[in-house]
């Protein structure tokens, strides 16, 4: 179907929430791409992608849901009272304004085009100070009331933040390697461009317009964000050094704030794991690095939380601390924090990428001056296991929560956007319980009983399948939630809600609610078992069984730091599992 107008855009929305297979979505997503304007391509990229611009640009549409009620009364001549009444019943302003339109008289012609939407979306998102709060009214009025009903839901899903289509990044991939270059095979070049620019509306354009060729030769840039190198996880310091060819690095495993920080000139820009521009959250560490590195550089490295009297490393909760749109002083006085380096990708108008690991550690202790809130990441090298055990044992004794091993070979280059051997975390291990906690991905609700009638008493988790690019159930989790805790959820939830499952979600057990795969949370387990109820692993190590979880308990750190593809995945539960068994059989 062509994609010309919003009204056939939302149209194609509709039908991918609806699809209860990633196949389907592939294919529509695909038909509707190469059947659209080059132009429009970043406009429905991004809103595919529920937003307006990449993420390390900080625009955000977000406007409050009082401001939203407010354009659609104007705009049906509703009162107010009634939008929110029935937003409401309806859980979702969006579904409420599209009912209400339908009432309403026939809409304006000529339809609204992909691209002037998107241009007053942006207007709305980047619209402040004085005035802005009725600007934003206006805006968002004057689209409804030239949309049809269907554009309503989408329009207003789309500023209040809520347009999520659940639609993965490898999904589009996928469907732009269709679209333009006929074979889905293709989704890894462009994967590779994605990795390094961080934006999906680039990639799709820059493919549409110069082609192929241009992907092969994309260039890292600073202010351009790339999409962090992962570590594997390892059950033993033996695998560590057998997957590292004997011997490696091992550095402190921080526990704080992942950041990548973009040195030009006097400018420092400081992104999160997930891309986001944080650079409000850290004042101090702006100047910091400015002092302690005096170059153009793209470096990495862990914002800790420390003690300001005795210089100790704290707890990840305390620098989660600075999470928040305006960072006091009182917050800076109250939460110190240091960095520690750990890479360096880019130096003096060189990349660094394709350098091997020993090569860019070289280049970041050259580059870095001492500073007392800037240094490198602790670490020693080691050929046997107990060098390596003694210094597991120092890590910890030091606050940190584990060991990040580094492969010292010649191929270890910087893989952006993957996990990897070549980086192998390993962490205390909790007395039988298993040694690492898992991030899952919330994909549905049950209702509570009793005390906890009214809110979610537990939550349908799962996995991801980085091979499918689809989630698949492992536990059913209630223990470990406050109230506090499961109020928030059931907030958070009611947004996201399904009335089917999302295509990108396997699963068995039928909660009483779906919900888009967005939200991810950490839990914890004494150990992992089989079940036939659950999808993860479906039928690899057993048949007619997948993996599950044991005893599943929620740590209380919701991971707003990690997209629903950083999840931990069905691949590393199967490690574990195996783990598992080996140490049992020991
Ligand atoms: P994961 O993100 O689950 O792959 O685990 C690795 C994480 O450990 C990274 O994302 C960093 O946030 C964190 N980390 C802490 N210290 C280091 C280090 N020295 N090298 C690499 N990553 C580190």
């Amino acid at each position: 179907m062509a994609v010309r107008t919003f009204r056939q855009l939302a149209e194609v929305f509709d039908r991918l929430e609806h699809l209860t297979s990633r196949l389907e979505m592939r294919a529509t997503l695909a038909d509707a791409l190469r059947q659209a304007d080059p132009e429009d391509l970043p406009a429905i990229i991004y809103l595919l992608q529920g937003k307006v611009a990449p993420d390390y640009e900080g625009i955000e549409l977000n406007m409050g849901e009082k401001l939203a009620i407010q354009a659609v009364a104007a705009a049906t001549d509703a009162p107010p009272e009634e939008v929110a009444q029935r937003a409401a019943e309806a859980g979702d302003l969006g579904t409420a304004a599209e009912a209400l339109l339908e009432v309403a008289e026939a809409p304006v012609e000529p339809p609204l085009h992909v691209r002037q939407v998107f241009e007053t979306l942006l207007d709305i998102a980047r619209a402040t100070g004085p005035g802005s709060q009725q600007r934003k009214i206006d805006l968002l009025a004057g689209l409804l009331r030239r949309a049809t009903p269907l554009e309503a839901r989408y329009l207003v899903r789309a500023v209040t933040g809520r347009l999520r289509l659940g639609v993965g990044d490898a999904t589009v991939l996928e469907a732009l390697a269709v679209a333009y270059l006929g074979d889905v095979r293709q989704r890894a070049l462009l994967e590779r461009a994605y990795n390094l620019t961080s934006d999906l509306a680039w990639v799709a354009t820059t493919l549409a317009h110069e082609g192929r060729e241009a992907l092969e030769h994309v260039r890292i840039r600073p202010g351009h964000p790339i999409r962090p190198m992962l570590a594997e996880r390892a059950g033993s310091l033996e695998e560590i050094l057998n997957r590292q060819g004997g011997r490696c690095a091992a550095e402190f495993k921080y526990d704080g704030e992942r950041f990548q920080a973009h040195l030009q000139g006097e400018r420092v820009t400081i992104y999160s794991r997930r891309l986001e521009n944080i650079t409000h959250q850290y004042p101090d560490l702006i100047e910091a690095l400015r002092e302690a590195l005096p170059h153009d550089a793209i470096v990495e490295g862990e914002a800790v939380a420390i003690d300001p009297h005795s210089g100790e490393m704290r707890p990840f909760q305390e620098v989660m601390h600075r999470k928040r749109k305006y960072v006091t002083s009182d917050i800076l006085a109250q939460y110190p924090v240091a960095a520690f380096l750990f890479d360096i990708l880019y130096l003096d108008g060189e990349s660094l990428l394709n350098q091997p690991y020993p090569v860019r550690r070289q280049a970041l202790e050259r580059a870095l001056k001492p500073h007392e809130r800037v240094s490198l990441a602790h670490r020693w090298e080691a050929d046997s296991e107990d060098r390596l055990s003694a210094i597991f044992e120092e890590a910890i004794a030091e606050g940190a929560e584990g060991l990040v091993c580094k492969d010292m070979r010649p191929d270890a280059v910087y893989e952006a956007g993957k996990r990897s051997w070549k980086w192998i975390k390993y962490k205390r291990d909790y007395h039988g319980e298993l040694a690492d906690t898992l991030d899952l991905v919330v994909v549905g609700g049950f209702y509570g009983k009793g005390r906890r009638a009214g809110t979610y008493g537990s939550l349908l988790l799962a996995t991801y399948n980085h091979e499918t690019d689809m989630f698949e159930t492992i536990t059913k989790c209630g223990a470990g939630f406050t109230d506090a805790d499961l109020a928030a959820f059931t907030e958070r939830l009611n947004a996201l809600r399904l009335d089917h499952c999302h295509p990108r979600v396997r699963a068995l057990l039928e909660p009483d609610v779906w919900a888009t795969p967005t939200l991810v949370i950490e839990v914890s387990a004494a150990e992992i078992t089989f079940s036939p109820n659950h999808t993860c692993a479906f039928g690899l190590l057993r048949p007619d069984r997948g993996l599950s979880l044991r005893f599943p308990r929620f740590t209380g750190r919701v991971r707003d730091d990690k997209r629903p593809e950083d999840a931990t995945t069905t691949a590393e539960v199967v490690e574990m599992y195996q783990r598992q068994r080996l140490v049992r059989e020991k």
